[in-house]
């Protein structure tokens, strides 16, 4: 993981679109206005592919940061982010996420998928301060794994995720207790040697809180790289998997796993059991959480389509946060480093259409120039909450730092923190996720 120049803006390609193409080239003209504009006047996940999910009403919401900073040039804001980070040296590492815009990741001293770069923040024990150019999650799981001296600093607080947001600690323990009432028999009469009747798996796209419930409840964590690993590490538990917050990732791998889909139930938090009879849950091997990313639902199996009429050949990867179809439809599927890898592994020149936030397939494109590479999605529309990060925001943090002043601190409170660990620690068992 190393930082990158600007090479290929999702910035610059907005702002080079003809004007009358805006609207139907990109997923809303507002990606065009200035994130600290979006903070002040909107309560929503703002421009992007997560605008119209709904928001809860609890999400941080980003004060106005100083009039220097909003009105400065791109310039100026450089050189005060370069001055910043060389007088704070190693007491600050920059993290910038595979998803997040160029204008920004130029300046992280790691660039990778969320848990490769908490990984690499657990190697600097001497910096005082971990700045996440990412989203609140990842933010979160840096002070998990970080040192409680360190501040991990998310530069935007409105930068959150909406898939992480559609699961809420209230509703999942909720859903938990009618769980726990419908096999509140059958547990008693299988004894207490019996296999637990539900083992929870939360993606690491979730809070800490849902990380914290699943520790507590004898479940574990997941990445894209190891789903299908720690879907056997809990299948050997227990007879059932409540999987959080993704249900594309969870049918998904079950499904490769050889698990049927009449074998899966989908849970909605708005309705009594989840929407399901008793019947019904008792049967279902896996109950998905109604949950999905707004970057890799945008994909569609007509898009596939039209990438092998237009390129004979053409090799298509997907993200298993998209909808089964479309991962059933393409080449292939794995998480970005999957993707980042088959790239750079192609020895001879290749055309790739890639199912994944368009900051990352940009950004691939513009370093393999060998190869023919494209997004899926033809509309430019950015992941909404990782665009709200912008070099304003980063000088923000940056510049108080210098003064001595810790701005937008992420903390888990250890009542959190220590279950939420734990679960992360039977991931780490299962199977390592790869860092590099
Ligand atoms: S790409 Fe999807 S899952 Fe990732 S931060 Fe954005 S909304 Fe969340």
């Amino acid at each position: 993981m190393t930082s990158t120049a600007p090479t290929a803006s999702v910035d610059l390609t907005l702002r080079t679109l003809p004007t009358g193409a805006l609207p139907t080239s990109t997923c809303s003209t507002q990606l065009l206005d200035a994130p600290w504009d979006v903070d002040a006047r909107d309560p929503g996940y703002g421009p992007g592919a997560s605008m119209s999910d709904a928001i809860p009403a609890a999400s941080p919401r980003q004060g106005e940061i100083p009039r220097e900073y909003r009105e400065a040039s791109a310039e100026e804001l450089d050189r005060r982010i370069r001055a910043a980070k060389a007088q704070l040296g190693e007491r600050v590492v920059v993290l910038g996420h595979f998803y997040q815009r160029d204008e920004v990741v130029q300046y992280a001293d790691y660039v990778g998928d969320s848990f490769q770069l908490a990984t690499a923040a657990k190697g600097h024990r001497e910096a005082e301060a971990i700045i996440f150019c990412g989203v609140h999650f990842m933010a979160e799981t840096a002070d998990l794994l970080s040192t409680p001296e360190q501040a991990v600093i998310l530069p935007n607080l409105a930068a959150g995720c909406s898939m992480a947001d559609m699961a809420d600690i209230d509703q999942v323990e909720e859903c938990w207790e009618q769980l726990m009432e419908v096999y509140a028999e059958e547990a008693a009469a299988a004894g207490e040697d019996a296999p637990a009747p539900v083992i929870p798996v939360t993606y690491m796209n979730s809070s800490a809180a849902i990380k914290g419930f699943v520790g507590r409840h004898g479940g574990i964590v997941c990445t894209s790289s190891n789903a299908a690993a720690v879907l056997e590490w809990a299948f050997a538990r227990g007879r059932q998997v409540l999987f959080l917050p993704d249900q594309h990732l969870g049918r998904n791998t079950a499904k490769a796993m050889g698990v049927g889909l009449e074998e899966m139930a989908m849970w909605n938090p708005r309705r009594p059991l989840g929407g399901n009879e008793e019947q019904a849950l008792r049967e279902a091997k896996v109950l998905l959480w109604h949950g999905f990313c707004s970057v890799h639902k945008r994909f569609t199996t007509a898009q596939i389509d039209t990438a092998r009429a237009e390129h004979p050949g053409v090799r298509v990867i997907v993200h298993p946060e998209c909808p089964m179809p479309v991962v059933d439809a393409a080449d292939e599927s794995g998480s970005t480093d999957y993707i980042r890898r088959a790239i750079e592994g192609a020895s001879e020149p290749t055309t790739f259409a890639i199912g994944t936030e368009i900051n990352l397939v940009q950004r691939l494109a513009a370093q393999h120039p060998q190869h023919t590479i494209f997004c899926l999605d033809p509309v430019v529309c950015p992941c909404s909450t990782m665009y709200r990060i912008h070099p304003g925001y980063l000088a923000w943090v940056l510049e108080a730092l210098c003064e001595g002043t810790v701005l937008n601190r992420i903390t888990v409170g250890e009542d959190v923190a220590e279950p939420a660990r734990v679960a992360l620690e039977r991931m780490l068992a299962v199977r390592p996720a790869p860092v590099r």
